[in-house]
């Protein structure tokens, strides 16, 4: 199982928007690994976790394609993970059709945030997506791939362009590299999803964190099954999140990732967020509960100029405990 840091800032940014303080000049004096967006990450070329405000900017800066994308978890209802005006640039005339219809999964109330600047839902046939409301606890299953239902925006025989003009004669492409099949046939994948109840957000608001289980697919070794913990936003799990992990360990899944929240940093232990104490914390409680795979990567995410150092001494600093941070652009291959 592919995953791909799309972003991996808390809500601000790093180097924070209209920030100065001493982290947000250095990450801009250095570049690189220590420029962060906002979080979300990209399974495979199919599942996409938070759909958040620097979605445009991510794909365009790593050169990531998400046209493929059939599942869209969504952590919360928070800004810097859903930006429903995401959805919007779906629509016939902003994307070229067709496009495999997207299930959209999350707790009622982050579904109940799909509406556009005036309030008004947005229509899951013109922007090719389903709303799948899920609970605190519950299982999901999502197939992907294959042979998808067509997309009904699609005009026959018209030639698949964006605006409907013809393919530039002058373009150093093969003809005809424009029409491509009305039907788009992807890789077919099943993806098993746990729905956890976050320690983030107001109760009502329901914030979630996931374990995505692939159990078919090219990237699975022998077929076994691969298996990632993303748990941002949220601090110390409670024992609701921990019966549930259990159980998943009683029925034999190990993650061979897990990714927790660290947006204090070298600050205080929080209770909506986590310190970088309290992710080392949590790595070592899901080894000690046989729920880490033996060489699963063990990872700190969604980072804050409040109290996180610049990448690499963060990554020094992490390093001792047997831990790494993301950064945008990571990609990291999660075997059994
Ligand atoms: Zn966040
Ligand atoms: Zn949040």
């Amino acid at each position: 199982m592919k995953v791909t840091f799309l972003g991996t800032a808390a809500a601000e940014g790093y180097p924070a928007l209209w920030c100065r303080c001493e982290r947000c000049v250095v990450a801009r004096e250095r570049g690189g690994e220590n420029l962060r967006l906002r979080s979300s990450v990209l399974i495979n070329d199919d599942l996409l976790i938070d759909p958040g405000p620097d979605l445009v900017g991510s794909t365009i800066r790593l050169g990531v394609d998400v046209a493929d994308v059939q599942a869209i978890l969504i952590t919360h209802l928070h800004d810097d993970h859903l930006d429903p005006t995401g959805f919007l640039w779906r629509g016939a005339g902003f994307a070229l059709p067709p496009l495999p219809v997207a299930e959209v999964i999350g707790t009622a109330p982050t579904l109940g945030r799909l509406h556009d600047r005036e309030g008004k839902a947005l229509d899951p046939a013109g922007l090719r997506f389903a709303p799948r409301p899920v609970s605190h606890g519950e299982r999901v299953s999502v197939s992907t791939g294959g042979t998808h239902d067509p997309d009904p925006r699609v005009r026959p025989g018209r030639t698949r362009t964006s605006d409907g003009a013809p393919p530039l004669a002058s373009l150093p492409t093969p003809p005809g590299s424009y029409r491509l099949p009305f039907l788009t046939a992807t890789v077919a994948r099943s993806y098993e999803i746990v729905v956890l109840p976050a320690s983030h957000a107001r109760p009502d608001e329901q914030a979630s964190f996931f374990v995505v289980r692939q159990t078919l697919g090219p990237e699975l070794t022998h077929g076994q099954p691969a298996t990632v913990l993303y748990a941002t936003d949220t601090g110390p799990f409670s024992d609701e999140a921990w019966n549930i992990l259990d159980q998943l360990a009683h029925d034999g899944w190990t993650f061979g990732a897990s990714i927790i929240d660290a947006t204090l940093g070298l600050g205080g232990p929080g209770t909506a967020h986590m310190n970088l104490e309290q992710v080392v914390w949590h790595q070592g409680e899901l080894g000690r509960r046989e729920l880490l795979a033996p060489d699963a990567g063990r990872f700190a995410h969604h980072f804050s100029h409040n109290g996180t150092p610049p990448h690499q001494e963060l990554t020094a600093h992490l390093a001792q405990f047997g831990v790494m941070p993301s950064h945008d652009g990571l990609v990291t291959h999660v075997g059994p």
